[in-house]
């Protein structure tokens, strides 16, 4: 019932040639997006030549942020107008590396999970415990919390439209990858969560990704976890060949 989504975290990583070229080499090859939603999010340099490469053709292009207002004095941001205007239609949310080194909170992510569905881009909300949360066996709450804090006065429809992304922060870029029965446990903790804010059936209709490590040969067991619908990719998303097996699977 909910269609698989693997989203690719590019970072800051590629040149344009080379993003030119990873189009190049995955369009086409990419299986039907019928059955699965595939998405790359680039550095915004980057979207407006990719969001043309892909003329809503597999895989869609997101940015790795955004804004929440419309326009104004804000140097060196991008909004959700000027995003739509190029055909971008996802953004990462609150992805943990934003709220470590560029102040996203509780509060920003709430603004811009608003603004996207306000201005119909999909949001992917980032969530995730560090490893001393986790130590201190505090991942539930924590997790939960964020939550709970991302969709203060999101309607039951909008959170439809949401993506969920469950990022254990000590997986990340790091090669150690939660187990598939740790990550499954998070991931229906957030659904219970989510059913908690707008009863079960909206819950059963949102999205939830597992984010940390993933590669071809560990995403099978990850989505084999009933509540875990997709990944959010980082380093194995930069090889076109690696993010194509990525969708196979899926
Ligand atoms: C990410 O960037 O969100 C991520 C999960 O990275 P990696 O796959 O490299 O751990």
């Amino acid at each position: 019932m909910r269609k698989p989504i693997i989203a690719g975290n590019w970072k800051m990583h590629k040149t344009l040639g080379e993003a030119e070229q990873f189009y190049a080499d995955v369009q086409g090859e990419i299986p039907d997006p019928a059955k699965v939603e595939t998405v790359i999010c680039a550095p915004y340099p980057f979207l407006y030549r990719l969001a043309g490469l892909s003329e809503g053709k597999a895989p869609s292009v997101g940015a790795q942020n955004m804004h929440w207002e419309d326009a104004g004095a804000f140097t060196g941001e991008v909004s959700p107008v000027q995003l739509k205007d190029l055909g971008v239609n996802y953004a990462i949310i609150g992805h943990s590396e934003r709220r470590e080194y560029s102040n996203e909170t509780d509060e920003t992510v709430n603004l811009k999970l608003k603004a996207a569905l306000g201005h119909g881009i999909i949001p992917i909300v980032c969530v995730g415990e560090t490893l001393e949360e986790r130590e201190e066996g505090r991942t539930e709450a924590k997790v939960s919390g964020q939550v709970k804090a991302a969709f203060v006065e999101v309607s039951r429809g909008e959170a439809e439209q949401t993506v969920i992304a469950y990022e254990p922060i000590w997986a990340i870029g790091t090669g150690k990858t939660a187990t598939s029965e740790e990550a499954g446990a998070v991931c229906r903790t957030i659904r219970n969560t989510l059913g908690e804010l707008y009863g079960g059936e909206t819950a059963a209709k949102i999205r939830i990704q597992y984010g940390g490590s993933v590669k071809p040969d560990n995403i099978g067991e990850l989505l084999a976890q009933p509540d875990i619908d997709g990944a959010l990719v980082g380093g194995a998303s930069l090889d076109p060949e690696s993010f194509l097996r990525l969708a196979e699977v899926a």
